[in-house]
């Protein structure tokens, strides 16, 4: 395709679709438009690339997550496409500016935040590396709150994503299910003596699919992300006739839960999670039968993974589909489950491991009770006498009336995969120990990654172009060639680019934080950006305390020497949290203080940013000069925040936690600023049981004074948030350790200061993190799991049967 063509079908388009000139059209119209063009150009690749799974029989994965969180989608199909650079050449011709129009797409935030953005990322390496794999999921009528301050409180707004439609999905009627909840099941003896379930009561509602394609990389594939919606079925109309009933219905696929471990709604949320297993598997087990496969070679053409465990119930249901549906023998179905099943888990908090009340699960889905209840019988028994009672008491699904989701996950997969190295260790070592002794070959790791083309070259175009002159073009394709940026890093010319591109990247943020927040910001100030959910264990305190602590310095010595800095910030928390929503409240109290005291002269800036999502983060990562990575130590599962910001240059400033540890494997200790308690002296502080809070802050003077700004009046209108924060740390002993970490939290924010100062080492730093972020592709992390876990293949001979389009889409 050629930019005159381009022009030509873009007017035609216009015109058919809006009886519309460009000059005339809104932005809206104009995204509708080029995003008609998109989908209807890779439409037939879709189609083929699902006819050639089908044809050839290949094996493909499922991955079932709760959560997908793509963000905007109109740039990463034109890259991957390989369209960008011409669309935005032939608009720019017409007096279009393509950023004008990605602007109005609503992000699609099907998630809360890291654990969606993962699914994300991976359902773009999978179909990038021509991977046979599909992401299912549920279409939430209201993603992820819109947040506001008030105030400087937060504020939930619902988001309407699909105000405006949705152009990237396809609603697909034919491929609808049923789903079944409530009600009474009991086994029947058939003539056969067989047992069969009879279901009485209860409701069926439908799920219907909405299929979003996943663009490959430039390479003709492009596969599915299902997402299903709930429907009142046609045969079931007459029996909800009131508003409130149908209402009841429809709220199955309503909302994204904002919290992964709130306690309201649980019923709900339960509910969501059998609705998007049942109906996933319901429409794999469909399409199995149509290749006419016997039923017990199902595991050598499916793999099903449960991203966390709110799919947990796939191992239920798969074999409540096999045994009670198909007939397979429960041993046999058993065999089939383990083998077909994986499970990555994603999280060691404790309350974020899930557990149901057997009554609950036993009210909204009783046949997959029983079917749990049978799976642990024979657990227990099979397992007991091998490895004793006790073991096996402390590993069973069902126990206190709970059941147990990541016990049923584990038990019920070939696969139980941990997220970096440390996480996988600590999963083997502490917190799932017993399953590590029953089933040792089933532990693994696979360290996160990222979508490394959305993180540069989409977000980043400055640092691409200058990579592009210095080391080709070949890191686009393939993101370790970053790598070959290590010859440069003593060239000046390299070096300085670089660093232009960076000052650029700082230069058209300051302006966005000035039309957005009116705060004005210096881009020869350092830009250091925390910028992920919020939550205790992340410790956005430790990194308000340390702005006050400088702060308390330029009171004291308004000369003194340090570079400027601009803090930036950006977080939800869960509505019902609390305490996040607390620290929310005094870091915009503190930004209102030191931003307008004309003592501080512009040293320090605070900017909180509204409404953190992806579309947001891909304009701040690409003006961060230093990643703040500071969550307690064993607290952090991996974090892929500290990839995008390692990717786009900025140096980490890092306790040894998740991925943190492979990022500083991979620079050196040079190039990052690691600091704090070791998850070894973590758990034995825990186990020793001698942590004191109220020591630290008695005997540490800085601690003292910055610990006591909550509550003395130094920061205004925060008596109760405060108070909240000066009890988590004193009264209740300080649960993620900040003040033991603050000491050396400084130290390591004062090397960061010095490297900053000399300016050629600190571009050397940034190129180091640059080249070695290349390690952190989500292509590469998929393709482990493809070989170790999945064993799925990309299609063979893919391109040739598609002819020679190179990659490329034609018109
Ligand atoms: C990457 C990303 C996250 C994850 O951030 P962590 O720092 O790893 O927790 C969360 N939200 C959004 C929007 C992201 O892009």
């Amino acid at each position: 395709m050629n930019k005159k063509e381009f022009k030509a079908i873009f007017k035609k388009r216009l015109a058919e679709k809006y009886a519309m000139e460009v000059e005339d059209a809104t932005a809206t119209e104009l995204y509708q438009t080029l995003g008609s063009i998109i989908t209807d150009s890779y439409s037939p690749d879709w189609y083929q690339t699902w006819q050639d799974y089908r044809k050839q029989k290949q094996k493909q994965v499922y991955y079932f997550s709760i959560e997908f969180l793509p963000g905007q989608m109109l740039k990463s199909n034109l890259l991957n496409m390989g369209w960008l650079d011409i669309v935005e050449d032939a608009l720019a011709d017409m007096n279009i500016d393509l950023a004008d129009l990605a602007a109005v797409e609503p992000d699609m935030a099907l998630g809360n935040g890291g654990l969606g953005r993962l699914a994300s990322c991976f359902m773009d390496s999978i179909a990038s590396r021509g991977l046979p794999g599909n992401g299912n999921g549920i279409r939430y009528q209201y993603g992820l709150f819109k947040q506001k301050f008030v105030d400087g409180y937060q504020v939930e707004l619902p988001d309407e994503w699909l105000n405006q439609g949705n152009l990237w999905e396809v609603r697909k009627e034919s491929k609808a299910v049923n789903v079944h909840f409530g009600g009474h099941v009991w086994m029947k003896k058939m003539l056969d003596g067989n047992l069969k379930p009879v279901y009485e009561g209860g409701s069926k509602v439908r799920a219907v699919p909405y299929d979003t394609g996943m663009v490959g990389y430039q390479n003709q594939t492009v596969n599915t992300m299902r997402l299903w919606s709930v429907e009142i079925p046609e045969e079931e109309e007459d029996r909800y006739r009131s508003v409130e009933e149908r209402r009841a219905v429809e709220d199955l696929t309503s909302v994204l839960y904002p919290d992964d471990s709130n306690e309201e709604g649980r019923n709900l949320r339960l509910r969501q999670e059998y609705f998007f297993v049942s109906a996933g598997l319901q429409s794999i087990l469909r399409h199995y039968l149509q290749l006419h496969e016997p039923i017990d070679k199902i595991n050598q053409y499916v793999a099903i993974h449960i991203n966390d465990t709110h799919p947990a119930m796939c191992v239920a249901e798969f074999m409540r589909l096999l045994v009670d549906e198909q007939n397979v023998p429960w041993e046999k179905a058993w065999d089939l489950t383990i083998k077909v099943m994986s499970y990555t888990n994603h999280t060691i908090m404790a309350e974020a491991l899930e557990k149901w009340s057997v009554g609950m699960m036993k009210a909204v889905c009783p046949r997959i009770y029983q079917i749990i209840e049978e799976i642990d019988r024979r657990f227990v028994v099979e397992t007991s006498w091998v490895h004793g009672e006790e073991l096996v008491s402390r590993t069973r699904i069902i126990q206190n009336d709970q059941v147990h989701m990541a016990h049923l996950a584990i038990i019920g997969s070939h696969s139980t995969n941990g997220v970096a190295k440390l996480h996988s260790d600590l999963l083997k070592s502490v917190v799932l120990h017993d399953f590590y002794i029953l089933y040792p070959d089933r532990f693994n790791n696979k360290t996160n990654g990222i979508a490394q083309r959305r993180w540069s070259q989409i977000a980043n175009p400055n640092m691409s172009r200058v990579l592009d002159k210095t080391i080709g073009t070949s890191w686009r394709q393939n993101s370790n060639d970053l790598r070959l940026l290590l010859n440069y890093q003593d060239d000046d010319t390299a070096l300085d680019a670089l660093a232009v591109a960076k000052r650029e990247n700082k230069i058209e943020f300051a302006n966005y934080i000035k039309e957005t927040t009116g705060i004005t910001v210096s881009p020869d100030a350092i830009f250091d950006v925390q910028i992920k959910r919020l939550h205790a264990y992340k410790r956005q305190l430790l990194n308000l305390m340390h702005i006050l602590n400088m702060y308390f310095d330029l009171k004291n010595d308004p000369t003194l020497e340090i570079p400027a800095r601009v803090f930036i910030f950006g977080a939800k928390a869960a509505p019902s949290y609390h305490y996040a929503k607390a620290i929310i409240k005094v870091i915009n109290e503190v930004a209102k203080l030191i931003n307008n005291d004309p003592a501080i002269n512009d040293k320090i800036k605070i900017v909180f940013l509204e409404n953190y999502k992806v579309s947001l983060a891909e304009k701040i990562i690409p003006a961060a000069d230093v990643s703040e990575q500071i969550s307690l130590a064993s607290k952090e599962a991996s974090g892929t925040s500290n990839m995008k910001l390692m990717l786009n240059g900025a140096v980490t400033i890092a306790t040894l936690d998740g991925a943190n540890v492979e990022i500083r494997n991979f620079v050196g200790d040079d190039n990052i600023a690691i600091f704090g308690l070791t998850e070894e002296e973590v758990y034995r502080y825990y186990q020793d049981n001698s942590y004191n809070a109220g020591d630290i802050y008695n005997q540490n003077e800085k601690i003292h004074r910055v610990v006591n700004a909550f509550v003395d009046g130094t920061i205004p209108n925060i008596l109760f948030e405060g108070q909240e924060i000066y009890d988590s740390l004193i009264k209740y002993n300080d649960e993620y350790f900040v003040l033991r970490d603050f000491d050396s939290y400084l130290a390591a924010q004062k090397t960061i200061e010095v490297a900053y100062l000399d300016t050629r080492r600190w571009r050397q730093v940034s190129l180091q993190n640059i080249a070695n972020a290349g390690s952190f592709s989500a292509d590469d992390t998929v393709q482990k799991y493809a070989d170790d876990i999945w064993q799925i293949e990309p299609l063979f001979s893919h391109n040739d049967e598609r002819g020679t389009t190179h990659g490329q889409y034609l018109l």
